[in-house]
């Protein structure tokens, strides 16, 4: 009797492992390996979303979702019409894990503990029949001019294992990026996202732990010649922010680092940013706010009455960033200091040195360029039975569970494509 049909996925992370479960549960008659390199699978979705794992989050319509990835939005408006969040809570309610969605948005499960999904994820592959070999790096693939195997998969023991289908899905690793490229894919070059901004500034790192509902930021970016005013890029963000022992976190830097990850890079991480630490309200309407507190309290020194509902710390940083004595009486303000002062709450000015670790989450723009790749079965335009899913693609999302979900539907695409096209 003739083998049956032999599916190899490099790479046991989140997209290997859901890509490997969608094929052997769309047609059991195929033999499905994963090769994972390390000694452990699902590695990070272990240590996702700071041991919790933020599985998605509860944005159902393709086209609000899509705004939520900085590389890959509009390849992926038609793949969330296929596999999106609603999706992955029905596949985790399947299998008996419920998930629950937090006041931003991001779903974890309700136990608030990664082994969850992990666990999971491995029962679902085992009860599907898929093997797991771990400690097999790949290390390089040919594609062989027969019609069946078409694949000869070298691994770095010396072995070599062929099959019919392969899923690349080896995440940011060069090794997987090189193997696509071998293949025909190009290559878009990485860059780090999803990080803090580091702010050397001793009054504000001062403040660490201290964070605002809403702040509203603007990022400067220098093209490569920084007296080239019009090669400069402009981002905004608003939402939490947060201070930290390094200068600045929160998910609107988050954001921030995510749609301007590749200027960063070239910049080497030097930018302007302007915050707006009370957004709600107009220049005007906080020096109106500023001159009530004038005679409300004229007696009162400066720090010792504030006009804000903000941490007493924040309000006395405030006072000194815009050079004003805290002693000062309110009476005494002039108004050119009121001026300053209304500035300072309005667009404080930073300088963005460097970049921190958010360590909750982190991922690699760039990769498998998307103009290679058909979207509706995720293969390979230049090499037919090569498929890809996860963050081995030039997709990335902003933090809350966007990443994840890029992997579940991509991998979950490329799944059901596998498996349909290897039908007896
Ligand atoms: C600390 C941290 C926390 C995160 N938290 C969240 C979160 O809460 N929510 C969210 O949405 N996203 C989160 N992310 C991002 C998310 O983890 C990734 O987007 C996701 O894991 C990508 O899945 P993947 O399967 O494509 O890649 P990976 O998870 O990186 O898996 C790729 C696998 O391929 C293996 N591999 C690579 N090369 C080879 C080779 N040549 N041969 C064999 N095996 C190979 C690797 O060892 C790895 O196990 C987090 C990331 C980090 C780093």
């Amino acid at each position: 009797m003739a083998s049956p049909p032999n599916v190899i996925v490099i790479g046991g992370g989140a997209a290997g492992f859901f890509g490997a479960i969608a094929i052997a549960e769309a047609n059991p008659n195929l033999r499905v390996t994963i090769l994972e390199a390390s000694q452990q699978v699902l590695a990070k979705v272990r240590i996702s979303g700071g041991g919790r794992c933020n599985v998605t989050h509860s944005c159902f319509d393709p086209s609000e979702l899509i705004q939520n990835y900085p590389r890959g939005s509009k390849a992926l408006r038609g793949a969330f019409t296929r596999f999106q969040p609603g999706d992955t809570v029905g596949w985790f309610d399947d299998r008996g894990i419920a998930l629950k969605t937090e006041a931003d948005g991001r779903m974890f499960p309700t136990t608030d503990d990664s082994a969850t999904i992990v666990d999971a994820l491995q029962l679902a592959a085992s009860d599907a029949g898929v093997r797991v070999k771990t400690g097999t790096a790949v290390t390089a693939v040919k594609r062989v001019e027969a019609d069946t195997p078409k694949f000869e998969v070298q691994l770095r023991s010396g072995e070599v294992m062929s099959c019919d289908r392969l899923l690349l899905a080896t995440g940011s690793s060069p090794q997987g990026h090189r193997i696509a490229k071998s293949l025909g894919s190009k290559i878009e070059p990485t860059a780090p996202s999803l990080f803090t901004f580091n702010i050397p500034e001793n009054k504000l790192t001062q403040l660490a732990g201290v964070s605002v509902p809403v702040a509203q930021l603007k990022l400067t970016v220098p093209g490569p010649d920084p007296s080239e005013k019009k090669a400069q890029t402009k981002l905004h963000q608003s939402g939490p922010l947060l201070i930290t022992h390094w200068g600045l976190s929160g998910p609107a830097v988050l954001k921030l680092s995510a749609w301007g990850a590749r200027v960063l890079k070239t910049s080497r991480y030097k930018a302007k940013l302007s915050v707006n630490w009370i957004p709600n309200q107009s220049l005007e309407q906080i020096q109106t706010q500023l001159n009530q507190a004038k005679q409300d309290a004229p007696r009162k020194q400066i720090s010792n009455h504030r006009p804000f509902l903000f941490p007493q710390r924040l309000w006395e940083y405030w006072v000194h960033r815009a050079g004003i004595n805290p002693e000062t009486r309110w009476t005494e303000l002039s108004k050119k200091a009121l001026m300053g002062l209304s500035q300072e709450l309005h667009q404080a000015a930073y300088e963005v040195q460097g970049k921190g670790v958010f360590k909750d989450e982190f991922v690699t723009c760039g990769g498998v360029s998307l103009k290679t790749v058909n979207f509706k079965t995720m293969e390979s335009k230049a090499c037919p039975g090569l498929h890809f899913a996860g963050e081995v693609l030039d997709i990335d999302g902003v933090t809350g569970g966007f990443n994840f979900q890029s992997a579940w539907t991509t991998s979950w695409l490329a799944g059901q494509a596998i498996a349909e096209s290897l039908q007896p």
